[in-house]
């Protein structure tokens, strides 16, 4: 039970980080040890590794806007709701 709890705990510290990782934000970057933290997270768990996916689709979706100006909100809630509905998750 042990186990689930840490796995829990550390699904729910990745998808705060997954984000930032992908975005590679200069105004909020991860430091090396929690890219290497999260990249051996991703590994091993599939749940986040669809994360990582959904937000990869979404920055390919956005790169091919690069003449908008904005970001397509929709889709960025879509996101932001698939992050909450995991952090939320009961584990079973
Ligand atoms: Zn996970």
């Amino acid at each position: 039970m042990t186990g689930t709890l840490r796995q829990m705990l550390t699904c729910h510290w990745s998808a705060r980080r997954i984000q930032r990782y992908l975005d590679a934000d200069p105004a909020a970057p991860l430091t090396p040890g929690e890219v290497a933290r999260l990249e051996g997270h991703l590994a091993t768990c599939e749940r986040c590794t669809r994360i990582v996916q959904e937000h990869r689709t979404l920055h390919r979706a956005l790169s091919r806007w690069s003449g908008a100006t904005s970001v397509d909100s929709r889709s960025v809630d879509r996101v932001r709701e698939f992050l909450s509905t995991i952090d939320d998750q009961d584990p079973t």
